[in-house]
């Protein structure tokens, strides 16, 4: 189900300082997501979401995103695809992301976006001109194999297809690259899998690889992977729960083999395994205000 509903804020300051991407503020235009990935934390109950699967549009997006940003005084970078991704398929019919995007480029902030899909090459001019501040376009690839991932990303363009967009990207000059995780206990967990999504990340001309070896499960996203790996996967229900119990971060078992041998191809091939963020402008609207006054 698609449904249109307006929100009263749209730009939300990221409190703890994030170490990740470096955002300051974070941004959903849409609620619900349509890749319907079956890890996905977003389905956890302290969301409370209804139904991850309807999909919210937020439709006065645009004039709140152009009236609040003028009224920032610091120029940190938004991020896009915190709670759903920005470029799933509706984006094609809404163009919520492209038209921000937009907006965002009047005003000159940076941005960082993550998706799994390569309908993020519609808006690759729009990037390059955000790229004179910073623009960044992370891919998640958790598993190199487009059949696996077939499954446990249904609705999501396959990996092939996002590693050929990272291409594209990393030739018109934005900076792109991978976030690895989650990496998915008994699954995804080989060395061949890591070896495979690293080498074709140089292949493809992604610049860095943020890795997690584990996942995260809580009430709600719990559920119903559990559910989806009764369906696909008979029986390995009952070695998560063996292993894992109620945890909340499942790390893989073999985890320090799996970073030991990432870390080692990384190097081989001159790939980093943190991304390069915005550094904001030591001298922001507010100190320019300031100066404005003393003189
Ligand atoms: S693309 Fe991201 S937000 Fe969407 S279902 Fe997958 S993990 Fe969740």
């Amino acid at each position: 189900m698609i449904k249109e509903i307006r929100s009263k804020t749209i730009l939300n300051h990221v409190k703890q300082p994030d170490t990740w991407f470096g955002l300051k503020y974070n941004m959903n235009l849409y609620r619900g997501c349509q890749h319907q990935c079956i890890y996905c934390d977003s389905r956890s109950d302290c969301y409370r979401i209804e139904n991850f699967a309807d999909i919210h549009v937020k439709v006065n997006a645009l004039e709140l995103l152009e009236d609040v940003l003028p009224r920032k005084r610091v120029r940190g970078t938004i991020g896009f695809g915190s709670m759903n991704d920005p470029y799933m398929p509706i984006e094609r019919e809404y163009k919520m992301t492209g038209r921000a995007l937009e907006i965002i480029a009047r005003h000159r902030f940076p941005v960082h976006i993550l998706t799994k899909s390569d309908l993020v090459l519609r808006d690759v001019d729009i990037l390059r001109e955000i790229g004179q501040t910073y623009a960044a376009v992370s891919f998640t690839v958790t598993t190199a194999d487009d059949e696996l991932a077939a499954k446990v990303e249904p609705g999501a363009p396959r990996p092939s297809a996002r590693y050929t967009a990272i291409g594209a990207l990393a030739k018109a000059g934005i900076a792109t690259g991978i976030t690895m995780m989650p990496i998915l206990p008994f699954l995804e967990d080989t060395v061949e899998n890591i070896t495979q999504i690293v080498t074709l990340a140089h292949e493809n001309g992604a610049s860095y690889i943020l890795p997690a070896f584990g996942m995260t499960l809580r009430a709600g996203s719990r559920e119903y992977y559990y559910d989806k790996l009764d369906q696909l996967f008979p029986g390995l229900k009952a070695k998560y729960q063996r292993r894992y119990g109620n945890s909340y971060e499942c790390s893989v078992k073999n985890w320090k083999q799996l970073n030991d041998g990432f870390r080692e191809r990384c190097e081989h091939f001159g790939i980093a395994t943190k991304m390069p963020i915005f550094q904001p402008e030591k001298v922001n609207k507010k100190v320019d205000n300031r100066q404005m006054r003393l003189f």
